[in-house]
């Protein structure tokens, strides 16, 4: 989508093959930005904010002209007043350019976004730039995190016809082939806008094409609006490529995926193994007793604890004490190596592992290896499937209870701000950074949640979580994954991966009991 606004010519990229989403990266670098459309949504991303303001919205634009781009079908307007939005927790006006749709070869895809996981049929795009430029171009230029305003609609597959996309689809046939296009019966934006426009998502993303810049605050509206199969149809039967080119290549499964790190494949195969991590996790998995957690030298202080930037999270790292875990239902004993965390940029994203339906804005992992072993790296090279027990916390915002060991680690981040920068920090007890209650965790074996992604962890969450203040929050965001000197600055915040397919992989609620066995 968008393509026909960016640089990117539509020879350089595709939604297949080996110019498809998953090299889109090396075809622009932008695509591989920490905040990339398109994402999962869920109840807990729900935004309601002021009421939106749609200007001229439900006029008939004096004429609409459809096109064929190769990469969708895009509608631009000629309208003596330009339709424009503004309120709806947007700071500014955007007036609207041009729209396009991205749809699936089959009923179960096509969308760009999902709810849930949930993929519908087709998503249309209402692209708007922010007022203050002179036209689209400019605003992406611009590079600012809302040059751009689109909105998203959702439709499904019903009984009856959509009066305004079938003005689209009555000329479908004169825009086949990329670089064609037609005049068409002009309608309103507002009639395709589902009824109800009080309930969307929100969040700051990216474009879903290259470039990929990430200069658009998305709107996602939930309620869904209603098509006929017959113009999904006429929609499948537009082709990405030119008249004389053969084999013609359809058109139809246009969208960018969610999970948008595949490229992680491209480093390490493991990245798309059938056991990978986090995953989502719910308090209704099989109930398990398993043998009573034991944390050795946990609550001894440290000599020293060093905290570093590695550019992609905040590392501690400890001397002078051997901090070891056993019992949990884990069948050996692991020795802790280092922690880390992860993090949004919003108190709505952050943790890796989504407990019901709900992520928390942080998760602490404390990664272990298995006492056979002599250190991490020999551990995970030996390949074995529980040679590392990652124990996970995670954390939710409780202004009025602050976590005092998490503040060692927060007062000092400030000396760490920069990849490639580390401090010591005072030291303490690290059994305060787990909850005071292990009675319940969530068992299941996985993999690294970064490449190499090997498939080597015992992975333990805990149920109770364990909290920050906004403030100690606020601290790892001011963090960078770029180097003290370089030019740009990018922060680390967002460095969660996507919750991966389970693949028939049993998660179980263990429970702490003396009577509880090993289990995993
Ligand atoms: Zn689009
Ligand atoms: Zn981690």
């Amino acid at each position: 989508m968008l393509s026909f606004i960016t640089n990117a010519k539509s020879a350089d990229w595709s939604y297949g093959g080996n110019s498809g989403p998953d090299f889109w990266c090396q075809i622009s670098s932008g695509c591989c930005g920490q905040r990339q459309s398109p994402v999962d949504l869920n109840l807990l991303k729900i935004s309601v904010k002021s009421a939106f303001q749609f200007v001229a919205y439900d006029q008939m634009p004096a004429s609409a002209t459809m096109v064929n781009n190769g990469h969708s079908i895009a509608v631009t307007f000629s309208s003596d007043i330009v339709p424009r939005i503004h309120d709806g927790g947007l700071n500014s006006t955007y007036f609207f350019h041009s729209l396009h749709m991205h749809w699936g070869s089959q009923n179960n895809r096509g969308s760009e976004h999902t709810f849930a996981r949930r993929s519908f049929p087709m998503e249309m795009h209402l692209v708007h730039y922010n007022a203050k430029f002179a036209s689209l171009g400019a605003a992406i230029q611009s590079r600012e995190s809302d040059a751009l305003a689109v909105l998203g609609v959702m439709f499904e597959v019903g009984l009856t016809s959509h009066p305004s996309l079938g003005k689209m689809t009555a000329r479908m046939g004169s825009v086949q082939y990329n670089g064609q296009s037609t005049s068409i019966e002009s309608f309103s934006l507002g009639s395709m806008l589902p009824s109800s426009r009080a309930l969307f998502y929100r969040y700051a993303g990216s474009l879903t094409t290259p470039s990929c810049d990430e200069v658009v605050a998305w709107t996602v509206f939930m309620a869904t609006t209603t098509m006929s199969s017959q113009q999904l149809e006429s929609l499948r039967q537009v082709y990405a490529s030119n008249r004389d080119e053969e084999p013609p290549i359809e058109m139809s499964d246009n969208y960018r995926p969610v999970h948008n790190q595949k490229k992680w494949c491209e480093i390490s195969d493991s990245c798309c193994g059938k056991y990978q991590s986090p995953i989502e996790l719910w308090d209704n998995e099989r109930k398990t007793q398993m043998t009573p957690f034991v944390f050795i030298n946990y609550s001894v202080l440290p000599k020293t604890v060093a905290i570093e930037n590695n550019g992609h999270t905040i590392t501690l790292t400890f001397t002078g004490v051997t901090p070891k875990i056993s019992g949990g239902g884990l069948r050996h004993t692991y020795i802790l190596s280092s922690l880390h965390f992860h993090w949004g940029v919003n108190n709505y994203q952050g943790a890796e592992h989504i407990l019901n339906n709900r992520q928390a804005p942080m998760e602490l992992h404390m990664v272990h290896y298995k006492s056979k072993f002599s250190n991490l790296t020999e551990a995970i090279s030996s390949g074995e499937k529980d040679a590392l027990a990652v124990l996970g916390v995670l954390y939710w915002i409780d202004n009025r209870n602050s976590n005092p060991s998490l503040d060692q680690i927060t007062s000092r981040l400030r000396y760490v701000k920069y990849n490639g920068q580390s401090t010591q920090i005072k030291s303490f007890s690290l059994r305060k950074l787990i909850p005071a209650s292990t009675t319940y965790f969530f068992r299941y074996w996985g993999s690294l949640t970064t490449p190499t992604c090997d498939e080597v962890v015992v992975w333990t969450v805990f149920r109770e979580p364990g909290f920050l203040t906004n403030a100690q929050m606020n601290a790892f965001r001011a963090t960078y994954s770029t180097g003290e000197n370089e030019a740009a600055t990018e922060t680390i915040a967002n460095n969660y991966r996507q919750v991966q397919r389970l693949n028939r992989r049993t998660v179980y609620q263990g429970k702490e009991s003396r009577y509880g066995h090993y289990h995993y």
